[in-house]
């Protein structure tokens, strides 16, 4: 049976730290966040990121714009928020509706700024191994790797999917501790075999239960980044089983959150392995948190 890595007690250990932090250096974080348009999922994420600030006294100001907002508003907004100096994170939450250019968006944020990791010049500095802002999820499951002391050197590690978000910058995280790293999508071929060869397997797919018994390696380590929503019973029945607890979830609630990862399937062969909810998911805001210290520390130490 394996080891759950729980994700939800590292969180509330970083955010303690952070917040005796916050008060020892005397310092007011202010995290700006952006949401355009009405994506319902996205608003969840932006509240609770806001109350994340809140919890940790954090200064934190939210930008609610209409989905037919103009490039040259955006932008303006962008530019503005970069001269606040009550401002040391500034997150723009993705999806943006398809009218708006992400890339140049996201490029417009301060490098010094960009507390998500995802400016160019951030994505440079990771590749090549400078101190910069690591995106939010692949830094929080490295934080989880090294609480559960997993030794990544030698170590044969398959990130699946691709992402800029998780897979590509998770992948050179682990390739700067010296694992040896697959990236594998959906073009891959024998993805199972391919899993089966990793003593540490990072599912990122966006596909519910996706990975099952046959992609893991006995005595592996599995991290699920997924967390996929299922609404209709037919779907839930066929992945869960008919009496499951999740499939009630979906009659009654209408709908359930799973992983990327057949949890049943997989308990019985990884030695370690995180739960959904509460494994890399309160990570990723934990870390957020974390970004946005870092860089109003850096801001005072200027
Ligand atoms: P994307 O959709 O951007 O990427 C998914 C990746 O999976 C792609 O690279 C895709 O390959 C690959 N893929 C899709 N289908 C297959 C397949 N059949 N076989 C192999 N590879 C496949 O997703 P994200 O990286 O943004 O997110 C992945 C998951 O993580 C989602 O469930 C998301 O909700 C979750 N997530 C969770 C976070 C958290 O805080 N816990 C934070 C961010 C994401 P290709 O490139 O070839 O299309």
């Amino acid at each position: 049976m394996a080891v759950l890595m729980d994700g939800k007690a590292l969180a509330a250990k970083i955010t303690d730290k952070i917040r005796a932090d916050v008060v020892s250096f005397g310092l007011r974080p202010g995290l700006a966040v952006i949401l355009v348009g009405e994506d319902p999922a996205s608003a969840v994420y932006v509240r609770m990121k806001e109350k994340a600030c809140g919890k940790l006294g954090f200064f934190s100001s939210g930008f609610r714009l209409s989905a037919d907002v103009s490039e040259d508003e955006l932008s303006a907004l962008i530019l503005r928020l970069n001269d606040d100096p009550d401002i040391h994170g500034i997150l723009l939450q993705l999806p943006i509706p398809g009218h708006l250019d992400e890339k140049k968006m996201l490029s417009l944020i301060s490098p010094d700024k960009d507390v998500d990791g995802f400016h160019p010049v951030n994505v440079g500095r990771l590749m090549v191994g400078d101190e910069c802002f690591v995106p939010c999820t692949p830094r929080g499951i490295l934080a989880l790797l090294d609480e559960y002391g997993v030794d990544l050197k030698g170590k044969r590690a398959v990130v699946v999917g691709r992402s800029n978000i998780v897979g590509k910058p998770v992948a050179m995280l682990l390739l700067q501790r010296h694992a040896t790293v697959t990236i594998c999508h959906s073009r891959t071929r024998n993805l199972p075999d391919v899993c089966r060869e990793a003593d540490v397997l990072i599912a990122a797919v966006g596909r519910p239960y996706f990975v099952d018994e046959g992609f893991v390696k006995p005595g592996a380590t599995v991290v699920d980044v997924g967390v996929n929503r299922v609404d209709d019973e037919e779907t839930a029945i066929r992945l869960f089983g008919k009496e499951s607890p999740k499939t009630m979830k979906v009659r009654e609630k209408g709908y359930t959150l799973c992983g990327d990862v057949n949890f049943d399937a997989v308990e019985n062969m990884a030695e370690l392995l995180t739960p959904v909810p509460g494994g890399v998911g309160p990570l990723t805001i934990a870390m957020l948190m974390q970004n946005t210290f870092d860089s109003a520390k850096a801001f005072a130490e200027k």
